[in-house]
């Protein structure tokens, strides 16, 4: 079948590459791609919230199967689009729709749905400008940190943790009165600060069943020892060593299984992928929060590690029949650094020829900001290269992630040494 992808990041020639090896998948188009995706499938120039073009060149391509990769067109509401014009039953979209989507484009609408399933998650209020007096005197009754989001989505940039009151006051007051991170700071979510180590759970659902796909822990900040400013990830390790069976029979039982659950309950059509942010507090799992898409970087070592074919279980979700596939996972642990231009996540430079890809053999390299330049592979955006490999433990995946790494030049390129490092 023809399979449409949308998106142009790492996740998305982590997508391709994975779908690529299935039988089912005989041409597949990435809209609008990067120069990796080129490298193995048509990239087309279309802009994935466009969705009148999105609809026509699916029309006019025999498109079978959309498989959105980021949040902003299920956000939009991509789903419904084609449920309306009742294509859906022809050509399923992965990806939720634009209600499911609020589980990520607003963080009340999470916080409300964690709590009416009774989901562990940290206490909270929501606030807006009318309130804002009530939100400063809600600050007073907890403890430092305090945790301040915005509750629409901000570029990953719209969460606050501060320690001390009166800043935390102020900060309040810039997002709801002054409006920091425009309207999505309208509505601000304040909540208890846990304490904990982070993990990522990811799980595929038709709405009625699900597979629980392996564990990811990414690294966020641009420093090593996870300083410095925020990024959109620099790297990432599947499985998450302290995960154990234990653990994730919790996350399963408690978050997983109800929020499944939570979608029938409250007719919330739903056939995509849940990124399930948590945190581990002492034994116990909470949720921090809900993305309706895969991670980046963390898709880049979860579909390395699944072993079955991701068309057939796409297929199976747009039927609801996930219940009927095989699943099996990869036991060998998956590692990704991120290689990025110099200066990100603040100004960097674009355009520079990166060399020495085919020397890579170690590793699969999956291209998030490149593009093609006169036959030549340039960089393109901050997040530029993942290098992905295996092994029997992550520590030896690491390696050769970064033996592979050496052979690639481009100017300034800049990755962190030390994924993994709170893990050994
Ligand atoms: P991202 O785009 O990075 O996924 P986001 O903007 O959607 O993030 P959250 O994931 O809700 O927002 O929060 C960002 C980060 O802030 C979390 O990864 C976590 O490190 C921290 N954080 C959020 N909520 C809490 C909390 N209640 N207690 C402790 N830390 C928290």
């Amino acid at each position: 079948m023809n399979i449409l992808l949308l998106g142009s990041g790492g996740r998305e020639h982590a997508f391709a590459w994975k779908m690529l090896q299935s039988n089912k998948c005989s041409k597949l188009f990435v809209a609008p791609g990067n120069a990796g995706t080129a490298s193995i499938a048509t990239n087309v120039a279309m802009n994935p919230n466009d969705f009148f073009a999105v609809k026509e060149f699916v029309l006019n391509s025999n498109i079978e199967m959309v498989v959105v990769g980021p949040e902003d067109p299920l956000v939009n509401g991509i789903y419904d689009f084609f449920k309306n014009d009742d294509l859906l039953t022809q050509i399923p979209v992965i990806g939720p729709s634009k209600l499911g989507a609020q589980l990520e484009g607003s963080k009340e609408f999470a916080k409300e749905f964690l709590v009416k399933h009774n989901i562990p998650t940290a206490r909270y209020q929501s606030f807006t400008k009318d309130t804002v007096e009530a939100g400063c005197e809600f600050l007073t009754t907890l403890n430092a940190p305090y945790v301040l989001k915005a509750d629409g989505l901000a570029a990953g940039k719209g969460v606050l943790i501060l320690n001390d009151l009166a800043e935390a006051q102020q900060e309040l007051k810039n997002m709801l009165v002054d409006a920091k991170f425009g309207d999505a700071s309208s509505k601000v979510v304040i909540e208890e600060f846990l304490d904990g180590i982070e993990l990522s759970c990811f799980v595929l659902t038709d709405g009625k069943s699900y597979k629980l796909l392996p564990t990811a822990k990414d690294y966020k900040r641009i420093g090593e020892g996870d300083q410095g400013l925020n990024t959109g990830g620099m790297g990432a390790v599947s499985p998450v060593p302290f995960a154990d069976a234990e653990f994730m029979k919790k996350i399963e039982e408690r978050i997983v299984i109800p929020t499944v659950n939570g979608f029938q309950s409250d007719n919330i059509e739903y056939k995509g992928f849940v990124f399930i942010g948590l945190i581990k507090v002492g034994d116990d799992p909470f949720v921090i929060e809900y993305n309706v898409r895969m991670g980046d970087p963390e898709t880049e070592v979860v579909l390395p590690r699944l072993k079955s074919d991701l068309v057939e279980l796409f297929q199976a979700v747009g039927a609801q029949k996930l219940d009927e596939v095989s699943f099996e996972i990869d036991e060998r642990a998956a590692t990704t650094v991120m290689v990025v231009s110099g200066g990100y996540p603040e100004d960097y430079e674009k355009n520079k020829v990166i060399t020495g890809l085919e020397y890579v053999t170690d590793s699969i390299v999956f291209h998030a900001g490149t593009a093609l330049k006169d036959n030549e592979i340039v960089s393109n955006g901050g997040r530029v290269l993942a290098f992905t490999s295996y092994a029997d433990n992550f520590e030896d995946a690491l390696k050769k992630s970064y033996s592979s790494i050496e052979k690639v030049k481009f100017d300034g390129m800049y990755f962190r040494k030390d994924i993994g490092f709170d893990l050994k």
